[in-house]
């Protein structure tokens, strides 16, 4: 028994074959285990807690295991994080690896570092013949993959790992390429064997992006698995002959969840379900894409000799072939064998095809509706029913019956002992009354429990100068309308959003200009690293008198990543920046600051650069954000720069902009700049422009039929439009335009 970690680094130099290793129970802070030895089969070296479940190894910690025949069981390795290292490595150093060596019963949960921008893989698989199996894996947050199997050196290669019976529970989006959960191989070493075998294990909703296993390896089995709410897919990314066997796919028709994306040659896809899918394009049920001619290492090989039999898609929205097809992937599938499929739902499956499909041959597939003209080529028709039997759902067809799998019991999968987190109890916060007065808001903010209310009194005055971290999720609000007047001379951001943060303000008016002073923005997320995401939502605010240099109303730091960033019903008046600045990830490597992002009845008035920017730059396919709505919103007089912009969405991959005015925005360059790509999906419609720029962007299909080219009549004195159109153009009868008035 080895008390802690100081008697662990003094026995560890001693370890012999056949040796027993308790670790006794109690928190290991700050062990770095290392563990080299040569035991063998007969006689293994294993490690152990003194009780499964009851060694937390935490802090700067990490386990390393180099040498033959090690076993490590029973430990919880919890917000554990050593720089530069896995938490759990099969290899000491270089040139020690391990080899049929095994970790098991563990626990991995929380080993983040303090910025989700800072990349790490948890599991790292070197040597050969090792076995990662019966682990419960939670609650990754930062970039990098979380579990990889190495191939970078002969020794590495043909390794049959063993990936089996682990719990990978869920992962959040990470808004960028490198959140898949498992991968096997690099693109580099694609081309070489690897023989992994992934088996058994249960994906808890790892929503990362859009590959959840990248294989990029030949020879690899990956089977009996269960894709439980996944918003991504198995992928065959590269390498070849790879067999993708008995699966399960479960979708529940959420969005974006995906089944097997198919590049390469030499694969077998058989006896999956995939059921419930609701993805589309490459989180298709089924997607097979189009390659690269000669394609280099790192791109598309074609498809070619793959075999896709006995299949059965229950419900599910979408079947791609010849995806992504472009001017670069021009390269159709070959000899791809369609067999003995089944295709049954309430609604008949859409079948998306690219380019010419002679390179298939279907074969006795069937489906139970007509199907449309492009999926008849594929599918035919034939009575196939749904039946119940002792609580148990089947699919027959002729003589053959077959049952709709639930996946892997989740008793067989992680730890045989109980892991048991503590539930996170959301604190009802309270209402607290905030008195005028100076910095009263800030002094509030400081003392403020978790989802705190701080309630502003109607029609007061707030003086403002110091900015205010906001560390934990809470509200400020105004019994009615309450003004934040500037009266600072440093440049301060009047909330700061930190890592834990996420911000809801209502009836506020925000005003950055002080007589000593401007203020550099009302609300900036992310100034910091943050691990965690973030929300905010401002409702009938009004943000004004930003009114020198590149300021902002809102700003989004490098790094932060909001789920949603909404605002209603606001006016944004005399600011000189762009206004609500979602652009600072710049490394163009398809990392973005928001999932989402709403603008509902606003106005802006006077603003010098642009009134919106969204950014996310570089052409990555991986992920399915940011989505951006504007509605009803209202440009006045704005953005008039030379090739200045009013909206500004690059790389966004969704957008629609309607019933909406531009009048007098944008006018020496664009009112709307959409850098759109093939595959994004834009709509600007039911808009009126007047005196305003151009709508640009670069594919068809982005601007509708319904865009209004008229004077839309200002009356100023109102504050409004008056043209009689505006009432009923907007999508459903509905007026155009904000109802909020012009600023006079
Ligand atoms: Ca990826």
């Amino acid at each position: 028994m080895l008390a802690d970690f100081a008697a662990f680094q003094v026995a560890c130099k001693q370890f012999q074959p056949g040796d027993t290793i308790v670790l006794q129970n109690g928190v290991w802070e700050n062990a770095d285990l290392q563990i080299f030895c040569m035991a063998s089969a007969q006689k293994p070296l294993v490690i152990k807690a003194a009780t499964p479940g009851q060694v937390i190894i935490t802090g700067a910690s990490a386990l390393s295991i180099g040498g033959s025949y090690v076993q490590v069981s029973g430990l919880v390795f919890k917000q554990c994080y050593k720089a530069g290292k896995p938490v759990i490595r099969f290899r000491t150093d270089q040139k020690q690896l391990a080899n049929h060596c095994r970790v098991t019963e563990c626990v991995v949960d929380d080993c983040n570092p303090a910025d989700r921008l800072q990349e790490s893989n948890w599991i790292a698989l070197f040597g050969r013949n090792n076995q990662f199996d019966h682990n419960r894996i939670l609650n990754k947050k930062n970039l990098g993959t979380t579990l990889i199997v190495e191939l970078n050196d002969t020794a590495n290669q043909q390794n049959k790992h063993l990936i089996a019976y682990n719990y990978f529970g869920p992962r959040a989006k990470g808004g960028s390429n490198g959140a898949e959960t498992i991968r096997i191989g690099t693109s580099t070493f694609s081309r070489t064997s690897s023989q992994t075998l992934v088996e058994n294990n249960f994906f808890d909703r790892c929503n990362g992006e859009v590959e959840i296993i990248s294989v990029k390896s030949c020879d690899n089995k990956l089977s009996g698995n269960t894709f439980y709410e996944c918003e991504g897919g198995l992928v065959l990314r590269h390498g070849n002959r790879n067999l993708i066997e008995s699966n399960v796919f479960i979708g529940n028709q959420k969005p974006y969840t995906g089944g097997v994306r198919v590049i390469n040659a030499g694969h077998v896809i058989r006896n999956n379900q995939f059921i419930g899918l609701a993805g589309f394009r490459f989180r298709s049920a089924l997607t097979i894409l189009n390659g690269v001619p000669n394609s280099p290492i790192n791109r598309y090989d074609q498809v070619k000799n793959v075999s896709i039999t006995d299949n059965l898609f229950v419900d599910c929205a979408n079947i791609e072939f010849c995806a992504g097809k472009d001017f670069e992937r021009t390269a159709r599938p070959e000899q791809v064998t369609l067999k003995n499929n089944l295709i049954i739902g309430k609604q008949p499956i859409q079948l998306t095809i690219n380019d010419k499909t002679d390179g298939f041959f279907p074969a006795d597939n069937y489906c139970n509706f007509q199907p449309a003209a492009a999926l008849s080529n594929f599918f035919k028709y034939q009575s196939i029913n749904r039946q119940w039997d002792n609580g148990k759902e089947y699919v027959a067809i002729g003589d053959k019956r077959i049952a709709i799998s639930s996946g892997i019991s989740r008793e067989l999968v992680g730890t045989s002992w109980v892991y048991s987190i503590r539930p996170t109890i959301t604190r009802r916060g309270s209402r607290i009354s905030v008195v005028p007065g100076k910095n009263t808001i800030a002094a509030a903010i400081k003392t403020a429990g978790i989802n705190d209310t701080l309630v502003l009194q109607h029609g007061a005055t707030y003086f403002v100068s110091e900015g205010s971290a906001v560390k934990q999720p809470m509200a400020v609000i105004s019994s009615g309308k309450s003004i934040l007047q500037y009266t600072g001379e440093q440049s301060i951001h009047f909330f700061q959003i930190e890592n834990g943060g996420s911000l809801y303000l209502k009836g506020l008016i925000c005003d950055g200009l002080s007589p000593n002073g401007i203020a550099s923005s009302f609300v900036s997320a992310g100034m910091q690293p943050m691990i965690d995401k973030y929300q905010f939502k401002a409702e009938d605010c009004e943000f004004k008198q930003l009114t020198d240099g590149r300021k902002h109303a809102f700003l989004s730091g490098k790094g932060s990543f909001a789920d949603s960033i909404v605002f209603r019903n606001c006016i944004f008046y005399d600011i000189t920046g762009d206004v609500v600045n979602i652009a600072a990830e710049k490394d163009d490597v398809g990392r973005y600051n928001a999932e989402k992002v709403i603008f509902e009845n606003c106005l802006f008035q006077k603003i010098l650069q642009g009134a919106i920017h969204i950014y996310r730059g570089g052409n990555d396919e991986s992920t399915t954000g940011p989505t951006v709505t504007i509605n009803r919103c209202t440009f006045l007089q704005s953005s008039n720069t030379d090739l200045g912009y009013a909206v500004r969405l690059y790389g966004v991959q969704s957008s629609t902009i309607q019933n909406s005015i531009f009048y007098n925005s944008g006018r020496a360059g664009r009112a709307v700049w959409i850098e759109d790509f093939g595959w994004t999906k834009h709509l600007v419609d039911r808009c009126l422009l007047f005196e305003s720029g151009t709508i640009q962007h670069f594919y068809p299909g982005v601007v509708g039929k319904n865009i209004l080219r008229i004077n839309p009549l200002a009356n100023w004195a109102l504050g409004k439009f008056t043209l009689p159109i505006l009432q009923r153009y907007g999508t459903n009868g509905q007026a155009i335009g904000s109802t909020q008035n012009f600023i006079q």
